[in-house]
């Protein structure tokens, strides 16, 4: 037996695994030993990475679609025809639509540094990647604040006193290291409030739970801000010293009292108060959290800049503790990885088709896009046409809001192709789908693991590949080749990619050897707050009052709109995870299937009574958007105004026999209207009629 160590990619958290490896099988895996925030632990999904290997409904040759696009027709073609045929198709709309009619999108993944290198040699605006419909909104609010993105910041949990979570679900929504260390956290007296319209496992966790009325987290954030600026509870010195804008806030906060919150929120103004208190009792090693995803409503740039401002009124931004800004290489003196993007490389001229970047959406991050708009942009040709679609890992059909309207966009499309493991609803949908290897099959870049300690991390291949598939990295530089870009693409082999982003580091691969990874320090590195926090924004100051947003047309603080509860009959629709599942992804693993074959929807007891809905029993759901057909999972332990369904089933794609037809589609439900401000959809906008059926 062989360890092989790598790193997980059954989630996108990516933690260290060791692959335990016999004859050129996977027998076993398990969290990296030697890894000292994983110790050897690995979540239900990571472990079921091992069915994916010899899965028969991967895909195993690249395939040429040859009926209807969806029909599931396809002819076998080698590599170098599929590549051919690709390179051919794409070079044909480059021709007639300019490279700016080739969209891309993917999932964000260590190899983005090579398909952004790929949009901008060829000369296209328009690489996306899914963030948007995930935290667009966190990375803009940051921004705002701080001008650091949502990806540059992290939590430190391991040394807080209080941690307060507005629904992020740690123990269903799993990030392993940060789960152990809320795990010891908890064993060690650490304070946890965890606030959700809908009783998940993190709640049951809890010292304290507030179920909150759906949408109104803003009301509370408000009133908290009251409290602790009425009773001078925040911390006056690192307020004076790094926020812009105090004065503005305190000004505008006045009215939101906990008396008013309570109207709104439906938690006790009671609770408000003591919750305020209690936190700024052990400031600044208390996290507000932030949230990890971030796309509700449309008011969710204000719902995340409101819990950030709650984080530096403790004072406990770079605080242990609190939220800390991470560290890469360059913190501890040393090179950072070499990565393609770094390369001198044609400029590009044209607007994004999403409008991200320009005055029609000034303010969500154009390096990620906003990629629940290239539906419009693509039915509407808007600002142009865009007629060819590369999908790299992602599967935009089934994530971006209201799937009819996303086929309808695809229908417009002159050309897909997709690079996946799998059949996505995305890739069943495409005119070729080029097979990638799973994690355990290939390499890929290395991983930069920023943090308050620095490190390195390689996924190796564990075992040769299956089926006649090829690692991403390798398919983007064969279409490189083919389309006259490769000069941008200055490798053969795995080898060489790595050698690439090492050059010049002082770091070979031997120092991955041992344990797989490499840290670059030893003790946790925090700016000083006296005079070393190192704002990235015009008055390198948090700013309350953002110059981001003022100089946009925004405001900093706009005023609290009452959410309405849904008609009769009607309830919002809440979306989620689990503990078993990773989005959209792992629905057909054979493993993850026998843990969690379908979605059900949670509905309040009352309510369901009230419709003749029992529990287990089959219920349509229907929107604006389509209808489908799930369990009834009846329950007190959800807010009546509510209804809730994990996300990513009600599969369409019958080639994917253990997930099809089971459960119902959130996307199928979901309205595509976004927080324009922020960037992400509004996930939970939508409100949906349940009847009983039968
Ligand atoms: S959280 Fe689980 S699935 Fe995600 S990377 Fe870690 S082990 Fe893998």
């Amino acid at each position: 037996m062989q360890d092989v160590y790598s790193i997980c990619l059954m989630c996108t958290v990516r933690c260290p695994i060791k692959v335990m490896v016999d004859n050129d099988d996977v027998k076993l895996i398990e969290g990296n030993p030697h890894d000292p925030g994983i110790q050897g632990s690995i979540c239900p999904k990571g472990a079921a990475g091992v069915c994916l290997l010899n899965d028969q409904e991967r895909v195993k040759k690249p395939l040429i679609r040859t009926g209807p696009r969806g029909s599931g027709q396809w002819r076998e073609a080698s590599w170098e025809e599929a590549l051919d045929y690709v390179a051919a198709k794409l070079r044909e709309i480059k021709d007639k639509y300019g490279a700016r009619g080739i969209a891309y999108t993917e999932r964000s993944q260590l190899n983005s540094h090579i398909s952004k290198t790929f949009m901008r040699a060829l000369g296209s605006p328009n690489y996306f990647s899914h963030d948007s419909c995930c935290k667009g909104s966190l990375n803009t609010a940051f921004r705002s604040l701080t001008g650091y993105t949502d990806a540059n910041v992290g939590v430190d949990i391991g040394k807080a006193k209080h941690i307060i979570l507005f629904g992020r679900n740690y123990f269903e929504s799993i990030e392993l290291k940060a789960v152990k260390q809320l795990t010891n956290a908890l064993e060690n007296g650490t304070k946890l409030t965890y606030i959700d319209p809908r009783v998940t496992v993190t709640a049951t966790k809890a010292d304290k739970y507030l179920m909150i009325r759906p949408g109104t987290d803003l009301a509370l954030s408000y009133a908290l801000m009251n409290v602790i600026i009425n009773e001078e509870l925040y911390d006056k010195e690192y307020v004076r010293h790094w926020v812009l804008g105090f004065e503005e806030l305190k000004q505008f906060v006045g009215k939101y009292t906990p008396q008013w919150a309570e109207q709104q929120t439906g938690i006790a103004a009671h609770e408000i108060i003591s919750l305020a208190r209690q936190a700024s009792a052990v400031k600044p090693a208390v996290i507000f959290h932030y949230g990890y995803r971030s796309a509700h409503y449309t008011n969710e740039i204000y719902v995340r800049r409101a819990l950030i401002m709650l984080n530096a009124l403790m004072g406990s931004i770079e605080a242990p503790g609190g939220i800390f800004f991470k560290k890469g290489a360059g913190a501890v003196g040393k090179k950072p990885l070499n990565k393609l993007i770094g390369q001198v490389l044609p400029e590009i001229n044209e607007v994004r088709c999403d409008g991200a970047g320009t005055a029609k959406l000034p303010t969500p991050d154009p390096a990620h896009g906003v990629v629940q708009m290239l539906p419009r942009a693509i039915l509407e040709e808007d600002p142009y046409p865009v007629k060819g679609l590369i999908v790299w890992r992602h599967d935009p059909l089934l994530s971006i809001p209201d799937y009819e309207n996303n086929k309808r966009a695809f229908d417009k499309l002159d050309f897909i192709v997709t690079i996946d493991i799998h059949f996505s609803e995305t890739a069943w949908y495409s005119d070729v789908i080029l097979p990638e290897s799973i994690y355990l099959e290939r390499g890929d870049s290395i991983q930069e693991n920023a943090g308050l300690k620095p490190s390195l991390y390689l996924r190796k291949p564990a075992v040769t590949p299956r089926y006649d598939t090829k690692p991403g990295w390798e398919i983007m530089k064969g279409l490189a080749d083919r389309l006259d870009i490769g000069q941008y693409f200055p490798y053969h082999s795995l080898d060489d990619l790595w050698h690439y982003q090492l050059q010049g580091t002082g770091l070979t691969l031997e120092d991955f050897a041992a344990k797989g990874f490499v840290s670059l320090c030893d003790e946790p590195i925090y700016w000083n707050r006296e005079d070393g926090l190192k704002f990235k924004t015009p008055s390198g100051k948090i700013e309350f009052v953002s110059s981001l947003l003022e100089e946009n047309g925004y405001p900093s603080f706009p005023e609290y709109e009452s959410v309405q509860p849904p008609a009769e009959g009607y309830f919002r629709l809440m979306i989620g995870r689990n503990v078993a599942h990773t989005h959209v992804s792992t629905q057909n693993n054979p493993l993850l299937h026998e843990l969690m074959p379908e979605n059900l929807l949670w509905i309040n007891t009352e309510k369901a009574g009230y419709l003749g809905i029992k529990n287990g029993q089959m219920v349509k759901v229907s929107s604006s958007r389509g209808q489908e057909t799930i369990r009834a999972h009846v329950t007190d332990l959800i807010h009546p105004e509510a209804v809730f369904m994990v996300h990513g089933f009600g599969r369409k794609v019958k080639a994917q026999t253990r997930c099809y037809n089971k459960g119902a589609s959130d996307t199928l439900l979901q309205e595509n209207i976004s927080d324009n401000i922020g960037g992400s959809p509004a996930l939970q906008h939508v409100h949906v009629k349940v009847q009983a059926v039968g």
